[in-house]
């Protein structure tokens, strides 16, 4: 049984622990000095190995640089004052991990090679794991092709690896955003979905045009009418509207984030009214306009959960409230906290000790 599979591990001579500025922990810059790495090849996952993080090589004709096929997740894990580390949902992400791939043509990754990977490079760059207020390490599963031959098909091969990097607050001051009626992420029947990389990729353009023009994110709207409000960056996206908790219901245009899925689940706890529905612009920037919108915030793993003080609409820029200290954003904040440091009961079983 692969609980009890020790993964060949090659330990680093060299570790870059010491050269770690805790107090400055730049988004994804910083990586631990280790990584996971299983190949796919002759229809199974061989040779899973624990290595020093480096440099991969592949073929000129490698097929995830030429056509796409390259996935991703994105989770955390985070150290108590005890130093107790702990992963949040990460069955989770294998699940939806696994359903890109299935999106993309690409081979499952079983879902015990994926936690026994995760918990044994964790516990072995366990140094690396920060435990300031706001801080975790942050991890990075992905998987791509690796034939090398050109021609648009699925490939035979692939690798699947995790890396992983001690972060801090990802945009730590309030979120300006604007909607986007012009260009689309994602359409229905699309990928959105899934986390493949070109989605990414094909974002990154609309996105310096909205940051150049002073915002940090735009809010994608849906394809065939630019009316309704699908998702944010790397973030879904929820509103208090008349003391509801309003996020866009989900589709094959809009990631299923785990963050969003945690945040629903802890309103419902809480006994707060959860809509998921169709969430038009308009009603958005009417709500604001008479009062009653009194929160906006993105919700993910990366951003933890975002509030946004501006919303751009054609060129006019419309301010939200100041965020009360009881707010539903903090509030949730500070919940989801408690219980990935184990300060709080975990009634869902969302966290996984390594
Ligand atoms: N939407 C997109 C497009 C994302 O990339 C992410 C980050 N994975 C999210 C939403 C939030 O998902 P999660 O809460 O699982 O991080």
């Amino acid at each position: 049984m692969l609980d009890t599979l020790a993964i060949p591990t090659q330990t680093t001579t060299a570790s870059r622990l010491a050269e770690l500025d805790t107090n400055n922990l730049e988004f994804g810059k910083h990586f631990s000095d280790h990584m996971f790495v299983v190949d796919y090849k002759n229809g199974e996952w061989q040779n899973p190995q624990i290595l020093p993080y480096g440099d991969f090589t592949v073929s000129p004709a490698n097929s995830a640089l030429h056509y796409g096929q390259a996935i991703f997740e994105g989770l955390k894990a985070y150290k108590n004052e005890q130093g107790d580390i702990t992963l949040f949902r990460p069955y989770d992400n294998i699940a939806r991990m696994n359903a890109s791939a299935d999106r993309m043509c690409m081979p499952a990754v079983p879902e015990e090679l994926f936690i026994q990977g995760l918990k044994q490079l964790v516990r072995l760059d366990a140094a690396w794991v920060p435990n300031a207020p706001n801080t975790s390490l942050y991890i990075r599963p992905f998987m791509f092709a690796t034939d090398g031959m050109l021609g648009v098909r699925p490939s035979d091969t692939y690798r699947f690896a995790i890396i992983t990097c001690p972060v801090g607050a990802f945009f730590g001051k309030p979120l300006r955003v604007r909607f986007e009626e012009k260009y689309v992420r994602s359409a229905e029947g699309g990928a959105g979905y899934a986390k493949n990389a070109g989605n990414y990729g094909a974002a990154l353009y609309p996105t310096k045009l909205a940051q150049d023009a002073g915002y940090h994110q735009l809010l994608w709207t849906d394809a065939s009418q630019h009316r309704f409000i699908e998702e944010s960056g790397t973030m879904n996206v929820a509103f208090i509207l008349d003391g509801k908790l309003v996020t866009p219901a989900l589709s094959t245009s809009i990631l299923d984030g785990i963050t969003r899925r945690s945040v629903l689940q802890l309103a419902r706890d809480w006994g707060m009214p959860v809509e998921e529905r169709k969430v038009a612009a308009a009603e958005v920037l009417e709500a604001l306009q008479n009062g009653t919108l009194a929160e906006a915030f993105g919700i993910g793993t990366a951003v933890t959960i975002s509030p946004i003080t501006v919303i751009g609409h054609q060129d006019q820029d419309y301010s939200l409230p100041e965020l009360k200290p009881d707010s539903f954003a903090q509030r949730v904040l500070q919940a989801l906290n408690d219980i990935r440091l184990g300060v709080a009961p975990d009634a869902h079983n969302w966290v996984v000790s390594v």
